[in-house]
């Protein structure tokens, strides 16, 4: 049985003026993360662990902040796509997501982004955790100008 481990982290600015996309949810707040696609820190960091895993570089390189074409993409497609391309040889034994996040609090969207997360990779919700901190008030997180993610996924060859 062959095993591959990959980690991600990513970080975005919390901004007034853009819908929070969060975990592959939509949460009502009066900002939303800053970026070229929606944002969505936890989903990046997902998709860099699995990269991360495979050795296939990350996902600046497959969706550059550059290109026309990504600008206001949703970040559960891109994991979508990046699954495609894994999921004839990968299969995910599980996904373990820290959400670093002062406000707002997101645990009563948990169930909706394991849901959301396990779905776009093909995994059985069971194996997606999320876990939500605050940064206990310090620096930019903790002044809520920025939500940060980390991501830890295991793969299994099929
Ligand atoms: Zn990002």
């Amino acid at each position: 049985m062959s095993l591959r481990i990959g980690i991600g982290f990513d970080i975005h600015r919390l901004v007034a003026g853009r819908p929070l996309v969060i975990g592959g949810v939509t949460v009502p707040f009066e900002k939303g993360l800053l970026g070229h696609s929606d944002g969505d820190a936890v989903i990046h960091a997902v998709c860099d662990a699995i990269l991360g895993a495979l050795g296939r570089g990350d996902i600046g390189q497959l969706y550059p902040d550059t290109a026309e074409e990504t600008r206001g993409m949703c970040s559960l497609t891109m994991l979508r796509e990046i699954m495609e391309t894994v999921a004839r040889d990968y299969e995910i034994v599980n996904i373990d997501i820290n959400c670093i996040c002062e406000k707002p609090r997101l645990s009563s969207y948990r169930a909706d982004m394991v849901d959301a997360i396990a779905r776009a990779c093909g995994a059985d919700p069971s194996a997606v955790s999320v876990k939500f901190r605050t940064h206990e008030g310090l620096g930019e997180i903790g002044a809520g100008d920025a939500v940060a993610a980390q991501a830890v996924v295991l793969l299994r060859k099929r």
